[in-house]
């Protein structure tokens, strides 16, 4: 293939094609090493230059307060499933779960084998077409944290704007982070697989707040966040080029305005898909309810499924590819990550549009 795609992956995902190229022109000798990023001793002035750079662009993007840590962790989101309630389910262990989607299921699960779980609020009743409703009245005072998942990358649902909650919040950010402004400080815990809006898979940001952190020697050494915030996330050989493409991607970002200005794009991007969702007399959007619609992805359908794989293909055609819906919810999804550019959205709504006419 000569020229790249509209790719609306749901992860891993489109990144901003600036940074591949910078990552490209990196490649067989950075900054006059001699040697590729993948190559260089993660002790190396040159890494350390790179993580410490990837942490302050972070810190700046998402105005990260001194009291809290960034960790670059391995074992994707699915670690943090586990690590989470090792770690902070530890004197009462108790934990309030929102069930708002698959993955947070699967949070759920892994807390289960720690302590005791209360399931505060739960969307499954309509297939998480919607996101359930909750507030402090509903959390255990004595519960150790209450674990949210900010945006439901399969349902295409999300609670940005959390009410105020007295224990510490838990968030799955892993297909929201960056995406617009949040207040780091509603948070103990935020974590985040890069895969969607940081860079590659392999790399698994954690922001924890320090009072969080906690010597447990019943913790296996890995799995302890003291471990890793002790060591500067240098405890082993850390995902060295996933974290340089990250701070390539907070650098990018940065220099396009932050989370503020991908937030005004973000907004602009979804609502050309969605318009022409809600304006098309075949396709239907998963989510109906405009306030808890996805900025990030947006499942849609027509109820017939020769339709839908009509569509695909058509749409594979025309360079817009990876639009096939998850299994459980089926159709499409369109994953508009920050990379995605605003010409794609404009492209697939122009599509949608067509196709409309053509097929109805
Ligand atoms: N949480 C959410 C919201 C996700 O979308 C995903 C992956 N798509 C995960 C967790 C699991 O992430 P990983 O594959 O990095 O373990």
């Amino acid at each position: 293939m000569s020229k790249r795609v509209y790719n609306f992956s749901a992860g891993p995902a489109v990144l901003p094609e600036a940074v591949l190229e910078k990552a490209a022109s990196e490649m067989l000798n950075y900054r006059d090493s001699g040697m590729s990023v993948m190559e260089l001793s993660h002790r190396s002035g040159l890494f350390t230059e790179i993580i410490t750079d990837a942490e302050s662009s972070l810190r700046k993007l998402m105005n990260i307060p001194e009291q809290y840590k960034v960790l670059f962790l391995q074992g994707g989101a699915s670690t943090q499933f586990a690590m989470v309630p090792m770690n902070l389910m530890k004197e009462n262990k108790k934990a309030d779960y929102v069930i708002s989607g698959s993955w947070s299921k699967k949070a759920v699960k892994e807390a289960k084998s720690f302590g005791d779980v209360k399931i505060i609020a739960d969307s499954s009743d309509s297939n998480f077409s919607y996101f359930p409703e909750f507030d402090d009245s509903m959390v255990r005072n004595d519960a150790a944290y209450l674990h949210v998942t900010s945006n439901n990358t399969i349902y295409g649902t999300q609670k940005m704007a959390l009410p105020n909650i007295s224990i510490p919040v838990v968030s799955d950010m892993s297909s929201s982070i960056l995406s617009e402004p949040i207040n780091v400080e509603d948070y103990g815990i935020i974590y985040a697989g890069a895969q969607k809006n940081i860079g590659p898979a392999g790399v698994c940001i954690v922001i924890i707040r320090e009072d969080l952190i906690t010597e447990n020697e019943s913790i296996p050494t890995f799995f302890n966040y003291k471990t890793h915030a002790d060591n500067a996330s240098m405890f082993n050989t850390p995902p060295t080029y996933g974290i340089y493409i990250a701070k390539l991607v907070f650098e990018h970002v940065l220099s396009l305005g932050g989370v503020n200005a991908m937030e005004e794009i973000n907004r602009r991007k979804s609502k050309l898909i969605y318009d022409a969702i809600d304006h098309s007399n075949l396709f239907k959007a998963h989510v109906e309810n405009v306030k808890d619609r996805s900025l990030m992805n947006i499942p849609f359908f027509t109820d017939n499924e020769e339709v839908n794989q009509k569509f695909l293909k058509e749409a594979a055609a025309e360079g817009m590819v990876t639009l096939k819906g998850h299994r459980s919810v089926g159709g499409m999804r369109a994953s508009v990550y920050n990379a995605m550019p605003e010409s794609g959205c404009i492209r697939l709504a122009d599509f949608i549009t067509e196709f409309d006419r053509e097929n109805s």
